[in-house]
């Protein structure tokens, strides 16, 4: 019975559509597609940016995201598997602090990527910061989290959700890239922009965020093309 039930779900046509990306606009939430190529594009790309921070095979990573997230946490989940490093994964908001502390001690990851300013005031009770994550060779943070780190001399790069974009800084910490190929990001008055760009099908025309940076453009020197973005939350 159920080996007739999966047989037929295999027939089935599977939906293109992979999430519905519901991302903050400076008018109110907006939705965006994110079909199963994109997100497979996105992988990629994601793939490219953790090798050129030295990720490889046999390395373990720690993500702290949230489930709502799952438009670029995907994404990276899909880059370390195809990168062959093994990952724990805890919440990012700050009441799961402990399931951080217990990957972090447990794993010694070679990256930590997504961690959030929640959950550095939920570990500054019990740890300290700078002994914790001095030590580990990748941390990836979110914007408001690297002036706390950076506090502590801990030289994080950034990694940030963008609209319905991922931004990703390299070693070179001289802003956060984001995929040229899938988006078309500006600014305005102090402000990004962002807008589908050539490889993305889900429409999306040119929308102001309430995400205060500037936009940098022009060979970065680790060798992309990729334009950069330095958020002012991160300074
Ligand atoms: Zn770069």
């Amino acid at each position: 019975m159920r080996a007739d039930t999966l047989a037929r779900a295999r027939t089935l046509d599977r939906p293109d559509l992979a999430y519905l990306v519901r991302f903050p606009s400076a008018d109110g939430m907006r939705d965006m597609d994110l079909t199963r190529a994109e997100l497979a594009r996105d992988t990629d790309w994601v793939a490219e940016r953790l090798r050129a921070h030295g990720l490889a095979a046999g390395q373990r990573a720690l993500l702290t995201a949230s489930g709502f997230e799952g438009f670029w946490g995907h994404s990276v989940i899909g880059a370390l598997r195809a990168l062959n490093v093994p990952y724990g994964i805890a919440e990012a908001m700050g009441w799961d602090h402990r399931r951080t502390s217990v990957f972090h001690r447990e794993l010694t990851p070679h990256a930590v990527i997504g961690l959030s300013e929640q959950t550095l005031e939920g570990l500054a009770g019990t740890a300290d910061l700078g002994e914790m994550f001095r030590p580990t060779r990748v941390v990836l943070a979110r914007p408001s989290a690297i002036p706390v780190l950076r506090a502590v001399g801990v030289s994080a790069c950034v990694i940030s959700a963008v609209g319905p974009a991922l931004a990703l800084e390299c070693p070179e910490r001289t802003g956060a890239h984001i995929n040229a190929a899938a988006w078309r990001i500006g600014e305005r008055d102090g402000r990004l922009t962002v807008a589908a760009g050539e490889e993305r099908t889900s429409p999306l025309a040119e929308t102001p965020l309430a995400v205060a940076g500037r936009v940098v453009t022009g060979r970065c020197a680790c060798g992309s093309e990729d334009p950069r973005v330095l958020l002012a939350q991160a300074n």
